[in-house]
């Protein structure tokens, strides 16, 4: 039970019982104290309750009386833990987030017994505690993501704020262009006021933890994960506050900070100025490639598309979509703003649905070269876009990232010369979604697929003649390994 909360009326009620507390123990009644300090007994029983405030020199008369000192009536400690609990039922209830309940108020008086009083209290603080935390039902989750990524679509993927703010700090460690160096990035994080840990032993939910006591950063070990990791992690928690974040008070807000200590990190990085020059000058000789600026700037293939992302249209007027795609086609992440068609879910959002078939994100992992990025055009109902995927393997298996532009801006990327094209009718379910007439006449009662069951968790069921099934595939694999 938390005796913290000192709100004006909490601390006029602490009094009252502190007063009752020492009269009691002083044997006196009501109307005792009440005569001896010159006021009503009624007045008196109101101040014991809270409902009153005494004047300072009503106080003074009362201490006088009980023979303690003035601080003992006005220490903000509940004189017994009965008190204390009634007392901390008394504010929660009086709380905005009791009020929104629509609940009636219980009387803490005497015959509320204490195991009773014990169980209210517990409750009001699990329901401040569960509030106060950034949960959202998955339905929720998936919801504020899409406000987020319309949001962002609005911007063009561009946060200038934050861009300014990460230049200007790049500028107080002297940095001027390239790649930065795991020294640049402990010298921004000392200088503002942070130092760096590495520790084995981080709580296994968390990526890294900060304390913010003695301004230190525990991170993995430094052979963990690799790559521009280490960097990245150490940025993003230092962007809390660097961008003055307070505690997240709902999913919404949890997820556009995790998007702005991202963009952060990303903008230190490959800082806009040095990235865009860079940028610029590819595309005057029309040689714009991701993997370019991926290694002009130590990166990772997903980090610096995601960046192409926010400088694209900002600084370069070029529209673009960013997917990162999983080789089964379920969509972990994606951008648009040159109206590319993501497939959604009633709710709107992208992730967890499977891209179309036919889409570069999907093809790569039959062309690719396993050296550099493939392209495509590919032809859709809303125009025909040039894409450049590369493969890689995470955690949750084999991926894609891939790079799209209108066929109008394919002149500005290395690339732009391939001869792959395909063609994708999707969302048309005839496009890759359902198996053709005369394949489903073959094989609709001679297959029986086992689904796997981690297709069910990220997005809705493929609608097969099995749950969780993709007829399409299926068929097409007993079609070609059919014996002839
Ligand atoms: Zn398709």
């Amino acid at each position: 039970m938390s005796t913290e909360i000192t709100d004006p009326e909490t601390t006029v009620l602490t009094i009252g019982r502190r007063i009752r507390h020492f009269r009691a123990a002083a044997g006196m009644t009501l109307d005792d104290l009440a005569s001896q300090v010159g006021t009503a007994p009624s007045q008196l029983s109101l101040i014991e309750n809270g409902h009153r405030e005494p004047r300072l020199t009503l106080l003074q008369a009362i201490a006088a009386a009980l023979d303690v000192d003035l601080a003992a009536l006005l220490d903000a400690e509940p004189p017994s833990r009965r008190d204390g609990l009634e007392i901390a039922l008394d504010t929660a209830q009086r709380g905005p987030l009791y009020a929104t309940l629509g609940l009636p108020r219980v009387r803490a008086g005497k015959r509320l017994p204490t195991e009773a009083l014990e169980a209210l209290v517990g409750l009001h603080a699990e329901l401040a505690r569960r509030s106060s935390e950034a949960s959202a039902t998955p339905e929720e989750a998936r919801r504020a993501n899409t406000e987020l990524r319309r949001a962002m679509r609005a911007r063009d993927n561009y946060l200038e704020e934050i861009e300014d703010a990460a230049e200007e700090l790049l500028g107080t460690v002297g940095y001027s262009s390239g790649p930065l160096t795991h020294r640049t990035v402990e010298q921004i994080v000392s200088h503002l006021g942070f130092s760096l840990h590495h520790a084995r032993d981080l709580p296994s939910s968390t990526r890294t933890v900060t304390d913010l006591e003695h301004g230190r950063i525990y991170l993995p070990p430094a052979s963990l994960p690799g790559g521009h990791g280490l960097r990245s992690l150490a940025l993003q928690a230092v962007a809390h506050r660097v961008l003055g974040h307070t505690h997240p008070g709902t999913y919404a807000d949890f997820l556009r900070q995790r998007l702005e200590i991202s963009y952060f990190a990303a903008c230190v990085l490959m800082p806009r100025h040095a990235a865009t020059e860079f940028l610029l000058a590819a595309k005057r000789n029309r040689d714009l490639a991701v993997e370019d600026l991926r290694d002009a700037f130590g990166v990772t293939h997903e980090s610096a598309a995601h960046r192409f992302t926010n400088l694209a249209t900002s600084q370069l007027g070029i529209t673009v979509h960013f997917a990162r795609v999983g080789r089964d086609g379920t969509l972990f992440k994606g951008y648009e703003n040159d109206d590319v068609d993501f497939p959604t879910d009633v709710t709107g959002a992208i992730e967890g649905q499977t891209v179309c078939r036919h889409w570069t994100s999907r093809t790569v992992f039959d062309h690719n070269d396993l050296a550099g990025e493939f392209h495509q055009y590919t032809d859709t109902p809303s125009g025909t876009y040039w894409c450049s995927a590369q493969t890689g393997q995470g955690a949750d298996g084999d991926f894609s990232v891939t790079l799209g532009v209108p066929f109008t801006a394919a002149k500005w990327f290395r690339g732009r010369e391939t001869t792959s094209r395909s063609v994708s009718r999707c969302p048309d379910p005839t496009c890759c979604r359902e198996p053709s007439a005369d394949l489903s006449a073959k094989w609709r009662g001679a297959a029986w697929p086992s689904a796997k069951l981690h297709t069910h968790i990220l997005g809705a069921l493929p609608s097969g003649t099995f749950p969780g099934v993709d007829d399409a595939e299926v068929y097409a694999f007993l079609e070609s390994h059919a014996p002839r």
